[in-house]
């Protein structure tokens, strides 16, 4: 099967054919239909970040599923499903207490070392697949506990965004930050996954939207999938901007950027009791200064993110269905569909603010 592969960091990514092994226990294999972009594979192809090449990455996954394992008892043959980064074992305390974003051992979803790899190199060479997913590819074989079942009624390309994309952006407003209806949200970085947390915050009943961007064209986007306002902070200061709007502050700001001078412009942001949530992770070395006295004084906290603190079995469903009824519209979040060949072009164009996501729907070429 043909796949896109990582071979040197830094090296871009290559179409090459591979050999993908029979599921088993477990595994679930899929006819890959859509796989999404994230600017995480792209800094993993750039950095390593703990992965060797020959690499496969790509966890934006949707697809139908073509054989199971023997043990498999979540999904059946045909099932239309979104694969999800999240790895867990089902067994540990986090687990076991509902947080399965925070697994102890996700190494328990994949194969061991005596067993043969699930993906290799025609020669043998086994190949990694990021996240246990490797959906940059015609096929994938992974463990059912990343799987969810989704409606066939969901277009693939927008079934994949909801693997990643929606599951940090929107799980960030609904899961992390549990905003209540009737609170004010700041969104800063309208892309992919910012917009995605615009439409989490129209679903959890915000009263006020902010998109806070450089890009006309993201906040036109943002405002297309429901903020109620939007600072361009390219043409303005983006906290008198905010304050002008929301004189109190705002209840819930999130920074999907990540560099310092956005992170101090977010708490600047928040109102009395606000809470400021890290979800951007900028070039990952960003670090702040902090006033203590003057968070306590305003009631304020600081949150970090990781994939929205989301439950895959139940927020994905969730999300297809709220798309399918209309009140998400993730049409909108996919501005750009490609071929398995193009995948360093997709990643520029994600960086022109007139793309959303760009997600891959041609594996033949
Ligand atoms: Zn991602
Ligand atoms: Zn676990």
């Amino acid at each position: 099967m043909k796949a896109s592969v990582v071979n040197a960091v830094g090296g871009g990514f290559t179409v090459q054919e591979l050999q993908l092994a029979q599921p088993q226990g477990r595994e679930v294999l899929i006819q890959v239909r859509a796989s999404g972009l994230c600017h995480s594979d792209l800094t993993l192809a750039e950095t390593g970040f703990g992965y060797s090449p020959p690499m496969v990455l790509g966890h934006e996954v949707a697809g139908v599923v073509i054989a199971v394992g023997e043990q498999v008892s979540e999904c059946a043959v045909g099932d239309h499903v979104v694969g999800c980064l999240i790895q867990f074992c089902g067994r540990c305390v986090p687990c076991l207490s509902g947080h399965t974003h925070a697994c102890l051992h996700p190494e328990a979803t994949l194969r061991g070392p005596d067993q043969p790899a699930r993906l290799c190199c025609s020669d043998g060479q086994p190949v990694e697949q990021g996240f246990g997913l490797g959906g940059f590819a015609a096929q994938v074989l992974t463990h059912e506990s990343q799987l969810a079942v989704v409606p066939k009624a969901l277009p693939f390309e927008q079934a994949a965004v909801l693997g990643c994309g929606m599951l940090t952006g929107a799980g960030a407003v609904l899961n992390t930050a549990k905003v209540r209806h009737g609170e004010s949200v700041v969104v800063i970085g309208a892309g992919g996954v910012g917009l995605c947390a615009v439409a989490g915050a129209v679903l959890a009943g915000a009263s006020r939207i902010v998109a806070v961007d450089l890009a006309e064209g993201k906040l036109q986007r943002a405002r297309g999938l429901g903020a109620t306002d939007t600072i361009d902070a390219s043409q303005t200061e983006p906290v008198q901007a905010l304050k002008a709007l929301l004189p109190g502050g705002a209840d819930h700001v999130f920074d999907f950027v990540g560099v310092r001078a956005v992170v101090e412009q977010g708490l600047q942001m928040l109102a009395k009791g606000g809470g400021l949530y890290l979800v951007g992770i900028g070039d990952g070395t960003t670090r702040i200064d902090l006033h203590t006295l003057g968070m306590m004084s305003n009631h304020n906290r600081i949150v970090s993110v990781y994939m929205g603190s989301s439950n895959l079995k139940r927020d994905i469903p969730f999300y297809a269905q709220m798309a399918l009824a209309g009140r998400v519209n993730l049409a909108a979040l996919v501005s750009r569909q490609i071929a398995l060949s193009q995948i360093d072009e997709g990643f520029r164009s994600l960086k022109d603010g007139s793309t959303a996501r760009v997600v891959i729907t041609d594996f033949e070429h």
